[in-house]
């Protein structure tokens, strides 16, 4: 049995870092009910967009990643690996008892609060999305800001 999603699923598509190039090179294909509230540079060459919905810009409404071949290494190995666990599925693929289900979910749940509270305990939710793509232009992403 090999790993596949549960259909429909994006429980796991929570803003992650993605390097400058994915960002320059997609951002005309986000989502734009994602809207973005911050921006934070994670390292050398990745960023992190973090959107009020705590969703990844390029989750589709449908729950469907619109960059899906370009989708970094750490979301092509989300649930295969060993250090990010899916909570639904083994790393076989098999569906997780109740329990472990429950156990992993709450995991899940803690990290993404965790994420939202460090979001929070740096105050810059009252910014509005055009000062965060002014930022993104600043460093070179055509962003249309104009015309948004
Ligand atoms: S890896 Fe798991 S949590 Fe993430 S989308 Fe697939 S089934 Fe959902
Ligand atoms: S890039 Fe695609 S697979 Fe990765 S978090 Fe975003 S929507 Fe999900």
């Amino acid at each position: 049995m090999t790993f596949e999603c549960k259909e429909g699923c994006s429980e796991c598509c929570s803003p992650i870092p993605f390097e400058y190039t994915l960002i320059k090179n997609n951002f005309h294909k986000r989502n734009k009910n994602h809207v973005i509230n911050e921006i934070i540079q994670y390292d050398d060459t990745r960023y992190i967009l973090f959107t009020k919905s705590f969703k990844c810009i390029f989750l589709d409404e449908n729950n469907k990643c619109l960059i899906y071949n370009d989708r970094p290494k750490i979301c092509k190995e989300f649930g295969v690996v060993i250090r990010n666990q899916c909570p639904y599925l083994a790393i076989n693929g098999q569906i997780r008892s109740e329990a472990k289900n429950k156990h992993y979910l709450r995991d899940w749940k803690r990290q993404i609060q965790r994420m939202k509270d460090e979001q929070e305990e740096r105050n810059n939710f009252n910014l509005p999305e055009m000062f965060w793509l002014g930022q993104l232009e600043q460093i070179g992403i055509k962003t249309q800001i104009r015309e948004v």
